[in-house]
């Protein structure tokens, strides 16, 4: 026969089976009289008041005071393993600068009774500037990249876009932890741009990411600023020159009038007069020697008036007069279209292609 093993609550008395008994109590009992949830003992948090960040340890990103108290609490509560199906429920209210009253309620079920516990936790806050901002605040930077180009000045293009493609691998290296992530300072001129880098890491990724992007010639130099521990201590240097020509320029290569159409690592332009696509690398070096004739950017739209054979026949947007040039290879014998994109060289018009993105 089955007998069902019963003691009694030594706290209250009541009868029970052995089984429903935790730490040889009833639940009731243990509800009351054990603490099923414990706040940390000393709730002061510490945050840079520069960026928001806590300190856990290490200084870590935080979005808000409050934010920084429930991810402290959070991590901080104790919760006895004895409740199943556990809810807890945190919410800050900031009181001033250096208090904050998290509001939690716990949920959960004890031996099948359902449990509903209120605490408020009153968490101190303290403030310290946080590495990162102290390096910031004392100009610290490891490497330089210098934006120049070649035969000319950045545009202001380019120099919006780099900044956006470095501005984003710094905020990814800062978002995945790096305390280094940041910008020293952000230095425009005519000539270009420089970029003073707390990290090294992160420069070398800027360089990379800019040059897949426009190409060129990257130097790098370094500079010895200290040892410690019997370690030297460089500052580098990243000069990244942009090549020379921009897409929608007119370039005059082996003979032939060429217009480019992408930049990169490699540049790509199109023959104007049968289409053929060239490829050249970015480098200083190879593009040495061709001369850029024109830019899209001084073309002038101007009636396309006859296509005959190898020639076609326009209006000199300047002087209205009609005149023959050599037909372009996007213009067939049976084009309909009635207008063209010319621009004026030292040798006479010629037509080129028309891009709606070109600048
Ligand atoms: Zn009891
Ligand atoms: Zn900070």
């Amino acid at each position: 026969m089955n007998e069902i093993r019963k003691n009694f609550c030594p706290l209250c008395g009541k009868e029970v089976e052995l089984e429903e008994m935790i730490c040889g109590m009833c639940a009731e009992c243990y509800i009351k009289k054990e603490k099923i949830i414990e706040p940390p003992r000393d709730s002061k948090i510490t945050i840079c008041p520069r960026c928001g960040s806590l300190y856990e340890g290490g200084w870590k990103k935080s979005k808000s005071i409050e934010s920084a108290a429930i991810s402290f609490i959070s991590s901080k509560i104790l919760i006895s393993n004895e409740i199943d199906d556990v809810e807890l429920n945190l919410s800050p209210e900031r009181l001033n600068s250096k208090r904050v009253l998290v509001h939690g309620c716990l949920k959960g079920k004890v031996k099948g009774e359902v449990i509903e516990k209120k605490m408020d936790i009153l968490v101190h806050v303290a403030y310290n500037i946080c590495d990162r901002c102290s390096r910031i605040s004392g100009r610290y930077y490891e490497s330089i990249v210098q934006i120049r180009a070649y035969e000319r000045n950045p545009t202001k293009l380019e120099i919006e876009e780099i900044k956006k493609i470095a501005s984003e691998i710094v905020n990814n290296g800062y978002e995945r932890g790096d305390e280094k992530s940041f910008f020293t300072d952000i230095k425009e001129f005519e000539k270009g741009l420089d970029l003073y880098l707390g990290s090294k890491k992160i420069a070398k990724q800027i360089c990379k990411s800019v040059r897949s992007r426009y190409g060129g010639d990257l130097v790098d130099s370094a500079k010895l600023v200290g040892e410690k521990d019997g370690k030297k201590n460089y500052r580098v240097t990243h000069s990244l020159r942009l090549p020379k020509f921009l897409r929608g320029d007119i370039i005059s290569y082996e003979g032939n009038i060429v217009q480019i159409r992408t930049i990169g690592t490699k540049i790509m332009g199109r023959n104007l007069s049968n289409g053929k696509t060239i490829m050249l690398e970015s480098h200083k070096d190879k593009l040495r020697g061709i001369k850029k004739v024109g830019s899209i950017k001084e073309a002038a739209e101007t009636d396309l008036i006859t296509v005959a054979g190898k020639e076609i026949q326009v209006l000199d947007p300047e002087t209205d007069e009609v005149v023959t040039i050599s037909k372009p290879y996007f213009i067939d014998d049976s084009s309909e279209k009635d207008k063209v994109k010319v621009i004026k060289m030292d040798s006479g018009l010629i037509a080129v292609l028309p891009h709606k993105n070109d600048i």
